[in-house]
């Protein structure tokens, strides 16, 4: 079976003996999405480790750039406003040379929520910091259901990948306080809610690999909603190459 590397992050350890240990992880919805899709999920280190990425990316068909904490507004030229969750400056900076060397080898990447972020702001694009504050955005995208419970809906572009696997619309869930403000240049907006938030881009263009990115937590719904399924089995068919 081939591979597929999923980026990791880190979390200190709350264990009483282990207290401030840093652990690196990736949630268990990546691996089981990413395994029941056909392929072996890899969990990638964070690291400034270049050679440790090469070395890893040499075994592995594609990328899936995972969600968590918020992208500094420092890499798009922000200052903090208020609303800023907690950052990981380390995690930005991995993810950042991550993204890039795998561009570098033209493979595939999916993002995922803070992964659609990262290539936004990676690509040159800029993002709301916090869009519970804007009056212009009414639907509720940090939802107070479950993650596995799906709560708004979004509005699909044609002749997309994301077109191929879930129609004109679908039915996802939102757990998200940020959103791209800024399309970088070479992203297409691919779907949207209908307060107008940006829920998934893909490349724009035939010199870029396929990149998808999508503001909400598919791997959450993979085991009980077949579109959110279908949809790894397809970034995975673009990584078996
Ligand atoms: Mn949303």
């Amino acid at each position: 079976m081939f591979r597929v590397g999923l980026s990791g992050a880190l979390i200190a350890d709350q264990d009483k003996h282990w207290e401030g240990s840093n652990r690196h992880y990736v949630n268990d919805a990546y691996v089981s999405a990413v395994h029941r899709a056909g392929a072996v999920p890899l969990i990638i280190p964070v690291t400034d480790g270049r050679e440790v990425i090469s070395s890893i990316l040499d075994i592995c068909g594609g990328v899936i750039l995972t969600g968590g904490d918020d992208i500094s507004p420092l890499l798009f030229g922000e200052e903090p406003v208020k609303g800023l969750g907690k950052q990981s400056p380390q995690r930005d900076a991995f993810e950042l040379l991550l993204f890039r060397m795998a561009l570098e080898r033209s493979y595939p990447v999916f993002g995922v929520c803070r992964g659609l972020q990262l290539i936004n702001v990676a690509l040159g694009g800029t993002l709301y910091q916090d869009i519970g504050d804007l009056p212009e955005f009414t639907i509720q995208h940090l939802q107070k259901a479950s993650r596995q419970a799906v709560t708004h809906h979004i509005d699909i572009v044609p002749d997309t990948y994301l077109y191929e696997v879930l129609g004109d619309k679908a039915l996802v869930n939102s757990w998200h306080h940020q959103a791209i403000k800024k399309l970088a240049g070479s992203l297409r907006v691919t779907a949207r809610s209908r307060d107008g938030v940006i829920e998934a881009v893909e490349a724009d263009g035939c010199d870029m690999p396929p990149i998808i990115g999508v503001q909400w937590h598919p791997e959450e719904l993979a085991a009980t909603v077949p579109g959110m399924a279908k949809l790894f089995k397809t970034f995975v068919g673009l990584c078996n190459r």
